[in-house]
């Protein structure tokens, strides 16, 4: 399995897909709208950056684990995760 999951440059952890960097298309709905998630509270700024589609509202609570939420499909809301930096 882990073998197989390499050819797509990713790994499968938990059921959390992590990526390294941002996909180009969902693994799920292959569709090709993936948004960033930004942490924290949404200011004027952050919600036109959201009407975009580029990004996503991540919610406030910054989750301490090793592999953190960093996109999301628009079509489908599958997520997509990313190894934390410095853990
Ligand atoms: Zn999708």
């Amino acid at each position: 399995m882990e073998k197989f999951m390499s050819k797509y440059n990713n790994t499968l952890n938990n059921g959390k897909y992590v990526f390294q960097r941002k996909p180009r298309i969902c693994r799920q709905c292959h569709g090709n709208s993936i948004a960033t998630y930004l942490y924290g509270e949404p200011n004027e700024k952050a919600v036109l950056m959201f009407e975009t589609g580029k990004y996503a509202p991540a919610g406030c609570s910054f989750e301490m684990n090793e592999y953190q939420r960093a996109w999301c499909c628009n079509d489908c809301g599958f997520e997509f995760y990313k190894k934390a930096d410095g853990l």
